[in-house]
């Protein structure tokens, strides 16, 4: 294995599910909903296969899915674009993360990410040969410390990679935090790449806001997002990066070489969606909200304290008080006895690793009888160590 690599863990996602899948146990961890996005949009898919949207689309993506995500910006956001010069497709946001990082990134860079941080983020950062600072969330509110940021900057810092709705947390980012973001990267000329997939993901009466649309923010934010969580289409892997024209060229620079361009047929159907279904994803929070609130009470009843997520599929407990060494042992500790599989959080962190030793995540973008059976089995197991 190359060096480049050799330092890096495989992927938890990967590992929790494989043992879900071998072992029979109820998936609460990696997030994927088990109910498929509207079937309208499944019908624009089958219909540009078989109208033969089969061979390479242009590198930056199809004209009708770049006009259908800046007309989605503005509609949901207020936000501007030219579809021609602002708007890239992706093969899902984590292409626009990969390509994002190898094209505005040197060696030595370094990248101010919040902690804990979602996995391919401190991947891609090593491969670019960049240098990863964490700003920690502290539980149990996770909120963003003004002061623990700023003190993540240095004269090597180049970008901030910011996540809101943020994975793993459920924290979603209020602008007030937003501006003190906003606040440092004027002030010390910082990038900002922004991975909002979970963008319509919020609850409570709660909105997102984008850091883009904050004063002075929109020349130096690069936007990411896919329409895998928004609607319930992950395995589609159709993602836009959005933002400045140079922003999106360094995208583009790099994205040449990674995919060349993305799947054709999935384009004109994800514009369909983005265009003619613009109301779902504000259903499926809606939705995901109760879901959430079943998983929360359930956790409760076994003695957990789960946080509130305001947003995302996910919410996050601590489990020191069970007995377990770390939420790794207690994750492996429950798929045994419960037959139920969440996600340890450790690996999550890098800056501050006892922060999130005995944190794990659990994902409640399942049917409710998923998680009523989730919440089932683990009530009858013995969840102390
Ligand atoms: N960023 C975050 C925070 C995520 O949770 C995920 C998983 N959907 C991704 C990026 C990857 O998105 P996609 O499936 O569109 O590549
Ligand atoms: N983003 C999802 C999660 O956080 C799925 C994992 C992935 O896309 N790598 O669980």
């Amino acid at each position: 294995l190359a060096s480049r690599l050799a330092g890096i863990p495989p992927t938890v996602f990967s590992e929790m599910s494989a043992l879900a899948v071998r072992t029979g146990a109820v998936n609460l961890g990696q997030g994927f909903p088990d109910v498929d996005g509207p079937s309208s949009v499944v019908e624009q898919a089958v219909r540009a296969l078989r109208e033969g949207a089969n061979q390479y689309a242009p590198g930056i993506g199809v004209p009708a899915l770049r006009q259908a995500v800046a007309r989605h910006q503005q509609r949901h956001h207020g936000i501007e674009l030219d579809p021609d010069t602002e708007v890239c497709v992706t093969t899902g946001a984590t292409e626009g993360i990969a390509a994002a990082l190898l094209g505005l990134l040197d060696p030595g860079d370094e990248v101010i990410v919040l902690e804990p941080s979602y996995d391919s983020y401190d991947a891609m950062i090593a491969m670019t040969g960049g240098v990863r600072r964490g700003v920690t969330l502290h539980a149990p509110d996770f909120r963003l410390d003004g002061d623990a940021l700023r003190a993540a900057v240095t004269p090597r810092t180049r970008l901030v990679l910011l996540n809101s709705p943020h994975n793993p947390t459920g924290t979603v980012l209020t602008r007030e935090e937003l501006r003190l973001v906003a606040d440092v990267a004027i002030e010390h000329d910082l990038l900002v790449v922004t991975d909002e997939v979970y963008e319509h993901l919020v609850f409570d009466g709660r909105s997102h806001v984008p850091l883009a649309g904050l004063p002075g923010m929109r020349e130096r934010t690069l936007t990411l997002s896919s329409v895998g969580k928004s609607w319930s289409f992950t395995g589609w892997k159709v993602g836009w990066a959005t933002g400045p024209a140079r922003l999106v060229a360094a995208v583009l620079a790099a994205k040449q070489w990674l995919t060349f361009t993305s799947g054709s047929p999935l384009q004109p159907a994800v514009a369909y969606a983005l265009d003619h279904e613009a109301e779902w994803p504000l259903e499926l929070a809606r939705d995901l909200q109760g879901r959430r609130d079943l998983l929360l009470e359930g956790l409760r009843s076994l003695g957990l304290s789960p946080r509130t997520s305001e947003g995302t599929y996910f919410t996050v407990t601590d489990v020191e008080h069970l007995g377990w060494e770390d939420g790794r042992a207690f994750s492996l500790g429950v798929a045994e006895r419960a037959g139920v599989v969440p996600i340890p959080l450790q690996g999550f962190y890098s800056e501050d690793p006892a922060a999130g030793r005995h944190l794990v995540r659990w994902a409640f973008c399942k049917t409710p009888d998923v998680i009523t059976e989730g919440i089932d089995r683990l009530s009858r197991a013995d969840l102390a160590r």
